[in-house]
This record gives C-alpha cells, structure tokens and sequence, in this order.
C-alpha cells in the first residue's frame, strides 16, 4: 500500500497495491509540465486508487486530445497523467509518494529528448513510450 500527497496537503490518496512499473521519462512535454529535466511516472489501476481528500481540487489540462494531465489547482502539484482511451489505468507522479516503496525506474522512454548531461545508467532506453508487459513480450 502506498500513500501520498500534493504539496500542500489537500489532495491526498492511498493506492490499495504496489508499484510494479516505474518509468523515466525524458519527453518534452513532461519536461515542461514538471519543470524538471525527467519525470518518474508510475503506471497503476484506477481502480485501486483512493482518492481521500482534495478531489474536488484537480485541475485537468490536456496536452494532447488523448490525454489529460491532473494537479493540485491549489499548490500546482502535478499527481497523474491519464489517457482518455486507458481509463483503466493512470500514471502516477512518484514524487507525491510519501509512505511505501518506491523501486528504482525500470525504463527510459522518448530518450530522444534526455537531457545531455544526464546518465541513468543500466535502464534500458526507448524512444517512445512502452508498457513493460508489452515490451517483456518482444524481449
Ligand atoms: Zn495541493
Ligand atoms: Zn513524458
């Protein structure tokens, strides 16, 4: 079980399972949303996220017409990201993690775009975005 917070404290969740996937990823957009050089984005079930607090507080801005990216309208807190045909599932913002463990990143996606002076050594590097499970089936 995981738990977890925007900065302010508003919006808080608990999500009934473990990280199983997390993702580095280097794309533009992401860049821009976090204002960091890469995120770490944790694919889970929407099904198993409890949202226990500050809802009511999500702000949804669509970077792409698929796709939808939620913070904290209060504190600017990015939370998860979700495509509208992938209701089933929504990617985390590991750093809102605050109670539970976090695994090292499995894979680099749009490394395209890594910033040059940054090496994450040993993560395998992808230039478009992948599912492990679907990647484990090619390997
Ligand atoms: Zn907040
Ligand atoms: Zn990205």
């Amino acid at each position: 079980m995981l738990k977890g917070r925007c900065l302010c404290g508003q919006v808080t969740y608990e999500y009934q399972g473990e990280i199983t996937e997390l993702a580095v990823c280097h794309c533009q957009q992401c860049k821009q949303a976090q204002g960091t050089p890469f995120v770490t984005n944790a694919p889970i079930e929407t099904s198993k996220m409890k949202w226990l607090t500050g809802a009511d507080n999500f702000k949804s801005y669509f970077s792409s017409s698929n796709k939808k990216r939620v913070f904290c309208q209060n504190c600017g807190s990015p939370l998860y990201s979700q495509r509208t045909d992938m209701p089933e599932s929504l990617r985390l913002r590991a750093g809102t993690i605050t109670h539970g463990k976090i695994p090292e990143p499995h894979y680099q996606i749009y490394c395209g775009s890594t910033s040059d002076w940054l090496v994450l050594n040993g993560k395998p590097q992808y230039e478009q975005n992948i599912l492990k499970n679907l990647v484990d089936k090619i390997d």
